[in-house]
């Protein structure tokens, strides 16, 4: 049996990165005051499709949906923010406190052609935060994105950040569009043609080439900015400089889904190839009230964070593995017993310890305590256990000190303890 195309275990030799990219964002999300919310892999259809946009490639072509044994339609989630969206309605949590600010952790599903750096079963990382429209939440995540890949070693990492307008401009500048863009349509691939009416910026966004081309000219939301986009979009530039926060305007930037508003950015790293970002987000300043909640602002991102580690494999910015502080080396059911109870007490009291328990001979334990990297070795042999001198000896210095049997658990935890 194999796993499914696009699908992959991550196996315990591979872990190290994934924890100390979660153990850093997680420290940093708490820093920041984000609580984590942890919600349904599984979701009804509709909500992805309302809030992403029918005319997505998300949607389109790329969710997992099938009917349940009642016929009801359901999608394995592609993103984490339609539900966190959804959850922030259901639960009411706009009453209680009208700012909050949420991460979450977790796998999302695409049925996209899978690759280097792009699977079926993907993780992100995603932060929200709803309730406020000030452009320093904007300043802030982009920020925080900056700390965690500064933190990781990633320092290639560039943000484009752009700002797509408001329900205000946005009709202005999508005439604007169309205009272009009807000059344009004998380069359009099918899918543009049958996105100008539904959603003309998603043709900014195809990745076919004769599309991309055609569109090097077209007009950008950033020129076509009301002032209140225009101030917020001021705000977020100049709080990002003077943070030293590195970043591109980047007019071309309009990200995948539909119901992004004003700030958007990505960030991006050359060390992949074609999959430039390691992460995304924006503004979606109406999509609360679009799915049935009251007027919220929001706006969030996701890392992805799959991509994050292989970019820190190609750095070669692999943690050292674990140590085994001490392995105790057992011959005879009388040692091998002594040595199981002293292992649990001392695992348990912080001091990591192994022991062997397939009756091996001294060579081939020697040689396991060597393969599991060991720091130390105890040597319970029946002679050792007669003479009532067990032999502990460090494997960097090769030094031996002999410790009698009732001293185990207390000299080892004195001498070895990190
Ligand atoms: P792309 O343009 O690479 O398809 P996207 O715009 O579809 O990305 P988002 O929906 O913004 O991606 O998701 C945020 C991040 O999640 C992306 O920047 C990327 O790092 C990661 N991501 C998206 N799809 C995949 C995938 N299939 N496999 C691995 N990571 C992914
Ligand atoms: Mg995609």
């Amino acid at each position: 049996m194999q796993t499914i195309r696009g699908f992959r275990d991550i196996l315990p030799e591979n872990i190290a990165l994934w924890q100390k990219v979660e153990k850093e964002a997680t420290r940093l999300f708490k820093q920041f005051g984000y609580e984590e919310i942890r919600i349904p892999i599984l979701e009804k259809t509709e909500l992805f499709a309302r809030s992403i946009g029918e005319v997505t490639d998300i949607v389109e072509k790329e969710m997992y949906t099938f009917a349940d044994r009642k016929g009801d339609k359901l999608t394995l989630r592609p993103e984490a923010t339609a539900s966190i969206v959804r959850s922030y309605i259901q639960h009411k949590m706009y009453a209680a406190e009208p700012v909050r600010k949420f991460y979450t952790i977790g796998p999302m599903f695409r049925r996209e052609r899978p690759q280097k750096g792009r699977y079926r079963q993907f993780y992100q990382i995603d932060a929200e935060v709803f309730g406020v429209e000030s452009a320093y939440v904007d300043a802030e995540l982009v920020f925080i994105l900056n700390e965690l890949f500064t933190a990781l070693g990633l320092s290639d990492l560039k943000a484009h950040i752009n700002s797509l307008g408001c329900a205000e401009c946005r009709p202005s500048y999508q005439k604007a569009l169309l205009d272009f863009i009807s000059t344009k349509t004998e380069h359009l691939c099918e899918n543009c043609l049958r996105r100008m009416d539904k959603n003309p910026l998603r043709i900014l966004d195809c990745k076919v080439e004769s599309c991309a081309n055609a569109l090097t000219d077209a007009p950008a939301t950033l020129d076509h900015l009301c002032s209140a986009c225009d101030d917020h979009f001021n705000t977020v530039k100049r709080a990002l400089e003077q943070q030293n926060v590195a970043f591109t305007v980047d007019k071309s930037l309009v990200r995948g889904l539909d119901y992004y508003t004003r700030t958007a950015f990505e960030i991006l790293t050359t060390n992949l190839g074609a999959q430039s970002a390691v992460a995304g987000g924006g503004r979606y300043d109406r999509l609360t009230e679009e799915l049935g909640g009251p007027p919220t602002p929001a706006i969030g991102f996701a890392i992805g964070y799959d991509r994050l580690v292989e970019v820190m494999e190609a750095l070669d910015n692999v943690p050292t593995p674990d140590v085994l502080d001490l392995f105790i080396l057992t011959l005879g059911d009388d040692a091998t017993h002594k040595g199981y109870i002293w292992a649990s007490e001392l695992n348990r009291m912080g001091l990591r310890c192994e022991v062997d328990y397939r009756g091996k001979s001294m060579k081939a334990l020697m040689k396991r305590a060597n393969k599991l990297n060991a720091r130390h070795v105890l040597i319970v042999g029946e002679d050792e256990l007669a003479k009532n001198a067990l032999i502990l000896r460090n494997m960097t210095t090769k030094e031996q000190t002999d410790i009698q049997v009732d001293q185990v658990v207390d000299t080892c935890l004195a001498r070895l303890k990190p």
